[in-house]
């Protein structure tokens, strides 16, 4: 008899132990699918990031004008215009600093306070201004990524934009480079670079940087970094 109870006594503490051990799991269970809802939340976060893309010159400052006589305003827009396009697609907001031929304010030094200010009041992960180069020797080309000196953030983005361009143009050999003089460099306070797509002082550059589909490769080249660098 005794036997009997010890049995009985050692079944139901097995019950009990069972059904601790479901309790356990369940709890464990609901603490995965939490764990997956913060990080599908996290994800669709990521559709609400914000780039500002800065389109340099417009208006009647026409910035660089090329060996072949294109304007950098009218390209730098171009280029921007399908940067935007790009990343709206993958689902990333892009905030323009000008969306057509304009200057945005009376003179440049209050065109690039203005350009500052929407950069710094909207807060983007990531800033980027579009420009085109210029030298006195003809020969000089390729794309190049300018960063503030003093940005972590900035020097990583610029980094990365410029490995994407030397994808598109494997015999680029510059590298992205350290500024402290550039006022959008200096007084921006998001991570914020500037991308010089090329030189409009080479006769060949110049005229590949006014050709659409050349326009679209370098936009897809720069939002592919963007892209890497928010993500
Ligand atoms: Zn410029």
């Amino acid at each position: 008899m005794k036997k009997k109870i010890g049995l009985i006594a050692v079944m139901a503490a097995l019950l009990v132990l069972v059904y601790f051990c479901q309790l356990a799991g369940d709890m464990l269970w609901d603490s995965a699918a939490r764990e997956r809802e913060t990080a599908a939340a996290g994800s669709a976060k990521e559709g609400t990031r914000l780039v500002v893309v800065d389109p340099g010159h417009g208006g009647i400052d026409a910035g660089k004008v090329g060996i072949n006589g294109v304007e950098e305003k009218e390209i730098n827009l171009k280029i921007s215009l399908k940067i935007k396009e790009i990343l709206n697609k993958e689902k990333v907001d892009v905030i323009l600093t000008r969306e057509s031929d304009e200057r945005l304010a009376d003179t440049q030094v209050s065109d690039l306070k203005e350009r500052v200010s929407i950069m710094n009041n909207q807060k983007p992960v990531l800033a980027v201004s579009i420009h085109q180069n210029s030298y006195h020797e003809e020969s000089v080309s390729g794309s190049q990524v300018f960063y503030y000196t003093d940005s972590t953030e900035g020097k990583q983005a610029a980094e990365i934009l410029q490995r994407c361009l030397k994808e598109l143009d494997p015999e680029n050999a510059k590298n992205a480079a350290a500024n402290n003089t550039y006022y959008i460099l200096k007084k921006t306070e998001v991570p914020v670079v500037i991308v010089e797509c090329g030189f409009l002082s080479n006769y060949s550059e110049a005229e590949k940087l006014a050709e659409e589909a050349y326009q679209q490769s370098l936009a897809e080249a720069v939002s592919k970094g963007i892209l890497q660098y928010i993500q």
